[in-house]
Order: structure tokens, then sequence, then C-alpha cells
């Protein structure tokens, strides 16, 4: 690069984002959200987040977990290297039952990001997150009641293998899988993450508060707006809540200036 041209985006976001961690190395406990998470409606302070974890370790998730659980990670620039670098994984126990492992898939360089917890079955058999019962009530309510396509989004899990018999990952695997993801979010860097369900939030805020509390209430994940919300699966089970997503939705779509549909909410 000629020094009297600007950086490219990439570069200018990794240069801030080492500042940033420059900073929480130093000791200051978290940053706000953005200048717009301050001053737009019914934003809340974020709880005990990534960024606040940071402060007891002396380090920043990402920089503990990149830098030295697998060297070589941070240099991946596309998510197209990072998944060639995450190869035929068999860095976990559920490697030997997997099917396939469901990295993700969307827009590279999408505004909205979706988190869930782990590939099930149906997601094991055809590599790609969210495309059983749950996937389809998650497509509905970004087509349907977003107006957007699903393609326009980016979908991952925390987990990217399938824990047998659906069971909760446990914390060898969400320690083994979940770099995956923060350069998964490094390399995208949404605007806005909406985590679906207890284990996605809880996982990647690492904090122990129930979804039923921190839905709605917009977090901070590394500077990036975190909306918390009950994962599908849960509304095929408890239809009644589906409002309450659809309100945290809305309140996501406020925040990326989008339409909200006069009809909006109606994925069923
Ligand atoms: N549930 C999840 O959390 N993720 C999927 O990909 C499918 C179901």
């Amino acid at each position: 690069m000629d020094a009297s041209s600007p950086p490219d985006r990439r570069t200018l976001v990794a240069t801030i984002r080492d500042y940033v961690e420059q900073l929480r190395e130093e000791g200051m406990e978290g940053l706000p959200a953005s200048t717009a998470a301050r001053s737009s409606p019914g934003a809340s302070a974020p709880v005990a987040g990534a960024a606040l974890e940071s402060s007891k370790t002396g380090a920043s998730p990402m920089a503990v977990e990149l830098f030295s659980k697998y060297p070589g990670l941070e240099k991946t620039s596309t998510l197209d290297q990072l998944r060639e670098f995450i190869g035929d994984c068999q860095r976990c126990k559920l490697a030997p039952r997997r099917t396939n492992l469901v990295f993700g898939v969307g827009n590279p360089d999408a505004e909205l990001m979706f988190v869930g917890e782990a590939p099930g079955a149906d997601e094991d058999a055809r590599g790609e997150p969210f495309v059983g019962r749950a996937g389809q009530l998650l497509t509905d309510i970004i087509e349907r009641g977003m107006g957007i396509r699903r393609a326009d989004v980016y979908i991952c899990n925390v987990i990217k293998c399938r824990p047998p018999d659906n069971r909760n990952p446990e914390p060898d695997e969400v320690a083994a899988c979940e770099p995956f993801l923060f350069r998964q979010i490094d390399l995208v860097r949404p605007r806005a993450i909406v985590g679906l369900g207890t284990f996605a939030v809880q996982a990647v805020l690492k904090v122990k508060i129930p979804i039923s509390k921190l839905r709605g209430n917009w977090q901070d994940f590394r500077g990036i707006r975190f909306m918390p919300t009950f994962h599908p699966a849960y509304l095929l089970r408890t239809p009644g809540d589906k409002r309450l997503v659809w309100a945290d939705i809305q309140e996501v779509m406020r925040f990326l200036g989008m339409p909200i549909p006069r009809r909006g909410g109606s994925a069923s």
C-alpha cells in the first residue's frame, strides 16, 4: 500500500481492534458498545460480557484464544482460509461421530450475524447450520419477518460438530471450538449479532445469567452489538414467546436502520 492511500476497511478494523485490545490489556474495563449504542433508545448497559472478562484474565478472550490455542489462526484473513485452517478437525471428542463439520453460511460481509448452539441431525447430515425445523423457523424470521434473504445474513454456531443425541456441548468442546467462532466474527465483522438461546449467549458473553433475563437487552461483544434472544427450537415448543423474539428482532432492525415490515413477525 502506498503511504498516501487510505487503508482498506479490514486493515482499519484490524488496527482499531489491536488498539482496543491493547487498552484492555492495560486494564481498561470494557468500552461502550458504540456511540450509537449510547444514544439509541432502549440500549441497556452490558452485563459482565466478554469485554469485562478480559479485565479478569489480563488479556482479551481473542488474544488468549487466538494467539495461544491455535497459532496461525490470527493469520486467516477470509472465511475460506479459516475453513481451510479448521480442516478435517480432530481437536475435540465430537469429531469421530460427525458426518459433516458445520462451519457457517451466508454473506461474508453481512451486517447481521446469527449465532446458535451446535448442529443437530439435519445440520450434521447437510453440513449447513439451521436447516431442520428450528432452522426453518429461523429462516422464516429472517425472510418473512425481516424481509431479507437468508443469504444476506451470516449464520453459524458456537460448536461446529454435532454433539451425540443432541446433548449440550461440554466445556472442553466449547473451549476447542470457540476460537473459530471468534475468528468468524472477526472476519465477518457484522454490525450486530443475534445470539440464539441460552447456550450460545452464555458461551459468547461468558455469563451464567438466564436467557429470560438477558433477552431483549443489548450487550457488547468486543465492540459489536449483541442481542440475546430465545432459540427457535424453544419457540417451536413455546410459540407464545414468538412475539418476544419478534420484539428483539425489531430492535436489531431499528439499530441497523432497516424498515420494519407492517405485518412483520408473521413467521409461524
Ligand atoms: N440448533 C442450533 O443451535 N444450531 C443449528 O444449526 C441447528 C439447530
